[in-house]
């Protein structure tokens, strides 16, 4: 019979606001946004903040605005409403308590009540039995004071007072849990082991294990992508989904590998952006009280949003031809979970500047000045607004970052105080210095004071006296910048204009003297 249940496509990013979100949870949410609309369903954002004493305030706001500033428009989520919700766990607290009670009376689940010291006490002990893991698992929980162990009636008296307990998973001594993961095939654990994890907590929240699966199902979740750590959790999830009567409605599973650090070695840490010199983070993040807590991000250093996107979704998904360049658009259209490989990704920074460097590139003119302005603002420059898309089109194809701007930008707004010695000591010779203070006249006297106008005085005075380029223009280059590169000189100097240009040419022969003789 034909049945008209095709499931949809929904998919979640789910970070929990322990601080910034780090730049692998950006990719995590990029996959899942590039599936969600792959496949014309839905991106869901929600919120898991559970665990009450990992809260940081502020981290929702910054996890909305970095998801925003990335371009990965969710459809459903806190403030945003949707019909599943809310989308915000804090918010759901009333949802959990019946399916933790309906984990612990079909025998998933107990109760356990074991004080700190109990607890310690029992890892104590299996490490002095040499044992490497120590753990509450199905071996170590018979020892222990739970309603596996205990009267009925103690159990009872134990709940009915006032004393904290927690509810464990009750991982079944033998047999396995199997799943299809993406991205990896078929995994397998055996239940021995694996551990009884927490589900509900002394201070009565449900756990991230528990409050992510009673959510997965009620959100309708088709698809979980997210990262490798969670692998090792995911055979709990799926004794849970069995537990609560939901095993036809197991997501489909793709773990993502690993990010590392630029060495390919460990997995890249938030301190890692600090030892190495590079954002770990989209946003800038101030972490108010301490000052160590602050972090810059891609933002801050100049990058396009569309390039961080480029750049993460390469970091993991092969294409699998020589393409490297992307816009979303394109990545919507050719990104497969099939040819996201199971080995971490090395996070390489230049290659990440390298990315934002294409994107500069792409932009038009009106679009790249709109981006560069508040980088070139910020550095305390006054913006010509005449001479600005001029100035901006010379510039566009110097710079990796815009962060780079204030120092590529520097000579069309301050006279040069340093002069490049070396190239000063190799050109600025006896038989030149005539010529470069004839030159100098004749330029800052052109009538038409323009790139073209300029070029054509150049090289017509250069023809006549038989000179090169290579004599004469690198000294007009350090009189005018102090350095011998940069954007085209003549461009240059029609947007500084005829005065600047007559005044830092003025004393450049007697500053040149002074640096050295040629050799
Ligand atoms: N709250 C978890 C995190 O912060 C979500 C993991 C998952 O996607 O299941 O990573």
């Amino acid at each position: 019979m034909h049945t008209n249940s095709e499931k949809q496509v929904r998919l979640r990013f789910a970070p929990s606001p322990t601080g910034p979100l780090h730049i692998g949870g950006v990719r995590t949410a990029l996959y899942n946004y590039l599936y969600a609309r792959q496949h014309g369903g839905k991106f869901i954002l929600r919120i898991e903040d559970t665990d009450r004493s990992r809260y940081v305030e502020g981290a929702e706001k910054y996890i909305k605005d970095a998801l925003q500033w990335c371009g990965l428009q969710f459809d459903e989520g806190p403030d945003l409403g949707g019909d599943l919700g809310p989308y915000r766990q804090s918010e759901r607290e009333a949802v959990y308590g019946k399916y933790v009670e309906q984990l612990v009376s079909s025998g998933y689940a107990y109760y356990a009540f074991d004080t700190p010291e109990e607890l310690d006490r029992m890892r104590q002990e299996e490490m002095d039995a040499g044992n490497q893991v120590a753990r509450y698992d199905s071996r170590t929980r018979a020892r222990m004071k739970n309603s596996l162990t205990l009267a009925a009636d103690e159990v009872e008296r134990r709940l009915a007072s006032s004393e904290p307990y927690t509810v464990r998973l009750h991982l079944p001594e033998e047999g396995e849990i199997s799943f299809r993961d993406e991205i990896r095939g078929e995994v397998t654990f055996a239940t021995r082991d694996l551990d009884d994890k927490i589900i509900l907590k002394g201070d009565g929240w449900p756990t991230y294990h528990v409050a992510n699966v009673i959510d997965d199902y009620s959100m309708q979740i088709s698809h979980v992508i997210r990262g490798e750590e969670w692998l090792s959790s995911t055979p709990h999830h799926i004794f849970m989904y069995e537990g609560l009567g939901w095993a036809d409605h197991i997501p489909t599973f793709a773990h993502l590998p690993l990010l590392l650090k630029p060495t390919g070695k460990g997995k890249l840490s938030k301190r890692d952006g600090q030892k190495f010199g590079f954002p770990v983070f989209p946003l800038a993040w101030s972490g108010r009280a301490r000052a160590e807590e602050n972090f810059p991000g891609f933002d801050s250093y100049g990058f396009l949003p569309e390039a961080v996107i480029n750049f993460l979704a390469l970091l993991g998904w092969n294409p699998g031809d020589e393409q490297e360049i992307f816009s979303m658009l394109e990545l919507q259209e050719k990104f497969a979970l099939e040819q996201v490989s199971k080995s971490g990704a090395r996070f390489d920074f230049e290659k990440a500047r390298w990315f934002n460097q294409q994107h500069l590139q792409g932009l038009s003119g009106e679009d790249f000045q709109k981006v560069a302005r508040p980088f070139i603002e910020a550095a305390g420059y006054q913006i010509p607004e005449d001479t600005f898309p001029q100035m901006a089109a010379l510039l566009q194809p110097r710079i990796h970052t815009l962060e780079e701007l204030p120092e590529a930008a520097k000579a069309f707004f301050l006279a040069p105080t340093d002069f490049d010695q070396k190239t000063l000591r190799k050109k600025w010779k006896e038989e030149i210095k005539p010529h470069f203070g004839q030159l100098v006249t004749d330029l800052i006297e052109v009538e038409n004071f323009s790139a073209e106008v300029l070029k054509g005085k150049l090289s017509q005075y250069l023809e006549e006296h038989d000179l090169s380029f290579g004599q004469i223009l690198p000294l007009l280059r350090i009189a005018l910048t102090g350095v011998s590169g940069g954007p085209d000189l003549f461009a240059m100097m029609e947007i500084l204009g005829r005065d600047e240009v007559t005044t830092r040419f003025a004393g450049a022969a007697d500053l040149f003297d002074q640096v050295g003789t040629p050799s």
